[in-house]
């Protein structure tokens, strides 16, 4: 374990610098048991013994130790000669060098000393000297490494700590298959600010907004689903004047990262007070995706960057993406963002209404009620397109409360209008199932409508129930308390057991539709379905099938002993007022 890794771990209570790794080279097999047991007894205990000098270099610049013990005299590479290559190597120039040496030849010391040794100790070696020695050492090496990888002012990691920690998550990200996203930070107004209110006020404010940033940072772990694999799931460095860096490791998907970055620059935007005076600040950001960028970590860097340069030079205080093809697809979702939260209030959500039919009788005894957004006369969105977002923004509560009050009122309409009482079904998203005052809310609505509860049908998905058993047949049963009946949709997508299907409080099993698309070509689809209808029925469930498209289909669902069916071969979900005409008369 080199320096590097050591300060990743910097919350350790042992002494970190017992973790240092020491490498000792000698041709006495004995000296180096000695000098290891000594330096053991101090709790040192990473250690790599090499006789044959000739092989040092090698481990050497595998193992990036963090302190050589190097003899003088040695037959094959002399320790005159290791010392030179290791002063002369680019990654190992640095490393701190003890000489061991029995000869009292000052000439010899003298020698060691031009070619870059750290320090000296004499053979035999005394134990307290060879500690105090080793300790100061990497006492020494520590502080130097700390001004070498920290920035003085934020304490974050700097440029050069960046790098590395760059090359390792994109060979991480590579290795597990995940994403990265590395966001390029510079606050707009920073050169201005140290210019005129002076170097220590523009310190400070780094300071602060280094603090700021940290709060968000420590944050990411709890949005969701980032695993902390080998290293930290976020890092946040300080590379340059008013830059930061931040590199999320192992983020879902570009959205993530956008949302990070819309946190970051509110955070920037509230005043800061420095010394008395109130500065506001704004910054620009840069995101560059791996793989989407897939390249190295320079184009990496280089790609955020000049994302980071034209946000600024287009007045700054906002991010984009460093690639188009993202940053048009992430355009899209915004404006769907806020155009979905104003679509409630506008009256632009509709609700369309499929058939459902007995499947011998071929009448019409219920409907499902299908959201759709009239964004304006020509363009009709479908729940596919926004529901996600509906549900990432939580919008899908008010969305849902409307979508029920409307399905119940347009129930209680048809019924008054002397039509025939008919079931209502209506979807369920996760995110309603999971908010614990969705079945007050809803009670609210089925009673304010007037309806029989009995006629209402929730749908609920079958990967929505597929984890924590005992709190989803917690949750189903609050929701039967409202005397509603509870369907399974999509049926067949998911991986639920029939032990476990047993167990929960179900009134109807709904096929999917993705069995009727090969129907007939397939007949494994077909033995599917003749097991689905089967293992309804031996539940008591009611067993509808959606997606029913052709004759041949049907038949073989009356055959097979299915109860009801929705599809295209009798109607697509259609407007009320093309329902209104479907539905039979009320004797
Ligand atoms: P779902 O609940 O499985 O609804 C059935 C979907 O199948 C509907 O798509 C319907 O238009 C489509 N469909 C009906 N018959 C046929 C057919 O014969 N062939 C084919 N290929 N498709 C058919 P739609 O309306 O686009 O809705 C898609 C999904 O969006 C729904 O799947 C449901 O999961 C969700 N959704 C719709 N409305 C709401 C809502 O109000 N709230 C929530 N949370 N989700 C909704
Ligand atoms: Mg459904
Ligand atoms: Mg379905």
């Amino acid at each position: 374990m080199n320096q590097l890794d050591l300060m990743y771990e910097s919350q350790e209570e042992v002494d970190p610098q017992l973790n240092a790794t020491i490498v000792i080279v000698d041709d006495e097999p004995t000296t180096m048991e000695v000098v290891k047991v000594f330096l053991e007894e101090a709790g040192y205990h990473n250690f790599i013994l090499i006789e044959n000098s000739s092989e040092a270099m090698e481990v050497l610049e595998q193992q990036r130790p963090d302190l050589l013990l190097l003899d003088l005299i040695m037959p094959e590479v002399s320790g005159f000669n290791l010392l030179k290559a290791v002063r002369e190597h680019p990654n190992l120039k640095h490393l701190p060098v003890i000489i061991l040496t029995s000869s009292s030849n000052n000439q010899d010391k003298l020698s060691a000393l031009d070619l870059g040794a750290t320090d000296f100790l004499a053979k035999p070696v005394d134990p307290s000297e060879l500690r105090l020695r080793v300790r100061n050492t990497l006492a020494a090496k520590a502080y130097t490494d700390h001004l070498a990888f920290y920035d003085p002012v934020t304490r974050l990691p700097n440029r050069h700590q960046f790098m590395e920690c760059l090359e390792k998550g994109l060979a991480s990200a590579w290795h597990h298959n995940e994403k990265l996203a590395l966001l390029s930070i510079e606050l707009d107004q920073f050169k201005k600010i140290s210019d005129t209110l002076g170097i220590l006020t523009g310190d400070e404010v780094l300071r602060q907004i280094t603090g700021r940033f940290k709060n968000i940072v420590k944050g990411i772990d709890m949005l969701g689903p980032f695993d902390v694999n080998e290293y930290a799931p976020a890092n946040l460095f300080h590379v340059d004047g008013g830059e930061f860096v931040l590199l999320m490791q192992n983020v879902p998907s570009e959205h993530e990262a956008a949302m990070i970055a819309v946190r970051l620059l509110e955070s920037i935007r509230s005043m800061l007070l420095v010394e008395g005076t109130e500065v506001y600040m704004t910054a620009s950001i840069g995101i560059a995706i791996y793989p989407t960028e897939n390249g190295d970590s320079l184009t990496m860097l280089q790609m955020a960057s000049t994302a980071k340069d034209f946000v600024k030079s287009n007045g700054g205080d906002s991010f984009q993406f460093s690639s188009n093809q993202i940053n048009t697809q992430y355009q899209r979702r915004i404006n769907l963002e806020s155009m979905l939260r104003k679509a409630l209030d506008r009256n632009e959500l509709r609700l369309y209404y499929q058939p459902q039919l007995n499947i011998h009788t071929n009448r019409i005894v219920g409907v499902e009620a299908l959201l759709r957004w009239q964004v304006d006369e020509a363009t009709m969105i479908s729940p596919d397109e926004f529901i996600g977002i509906a549900e990432e923004t939580q919008l899908i509560i008010p969305i849902g409360e409307w979508v029920l009050s409307e399905a119940c009122r347009q129930l209680a309409a048809w019924q008054r209008a002397g039509k025939e009482p008919i079931r209502m079904s209506v979807n369920l998203s996760p995110v309603q199932f999971e908010n614990s005052e969705m079945p007050a809310a809803f009670k609210r609505i089925i009673d304010n409508s007037g309806i029989d509860a009995k006629l209402l049908t929730l749908e609920i998905t079958e990967n929505m129930l597929m984890e924590n058993a005992e709190r989803k047949i917690e949750a189903l049963n609050r929701l039967k308390a409202l005397g509603v009946k509870l369907a399974i949709d999509d049926f067949g997508t998911g991986y639920s057991c029939l032990s476990y299907l047993k167990r929960l409080p179900l009134d109807e099993l709904k096929i999917d539709r993705s069995f009727f698309r090969d129907f007939f070509e397939n007949t494994k689809s077909r033995a599917l379905v003749a097991t689905m209808i089967y293992l309804s029925r031996s539940l008591n469930m009611l067993t509808t099938a959606e997606g029913v498209e052709t004759e041949e289909q049907l038949r073989f669902l009356v055959e097979g002993a299915c109860d009801l069916y929705q599809g295209y071969l009798y109607s697509p979900p259609v407007p009320p007022e093309s329902l209104y005409e479907m539905l039979p008369s009320a004797e």
